[in-house]
């Protein structure tokens, strides 16, 4: 595995961030929009469970590189 170009998914059973390391230029937009969610002193570093979907959603959207983009679970 390429350890440069990590690529993640966090569920909330709704829908999943992918992080995509590779393309992520550490600008924080996530952080400063969400920080309950993207903790960048944790592992794993992004809580899915402590915003809501829409909230998720909105901040993902924001990110400036496309290092964040949103998945929809199927039920
Ligand atoms: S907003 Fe996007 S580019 Fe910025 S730190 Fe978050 S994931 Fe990385």
């Amino acid at each position: 595995m390429d350890k440069n170009n990590i690529v993640k998914e966090y569920s909330n059973g709704e829908v999943a961030v992918v992080w995509q390391s590779a393309k992520c230029i550490h600008a924080a937009n996530c952080v400063k929009h969400l920080s309950a969610v993207f903790k960048p002193q944790q592992h794993p570093w992004i809580n899915v469970h402590n915003a809501t979907t829409a909230e998720i959603v909105a901040t993902v959207n924001k990110c400036p590189s496309g290092a964040l983009t949103i998945k929809t679970i199927e039920k």
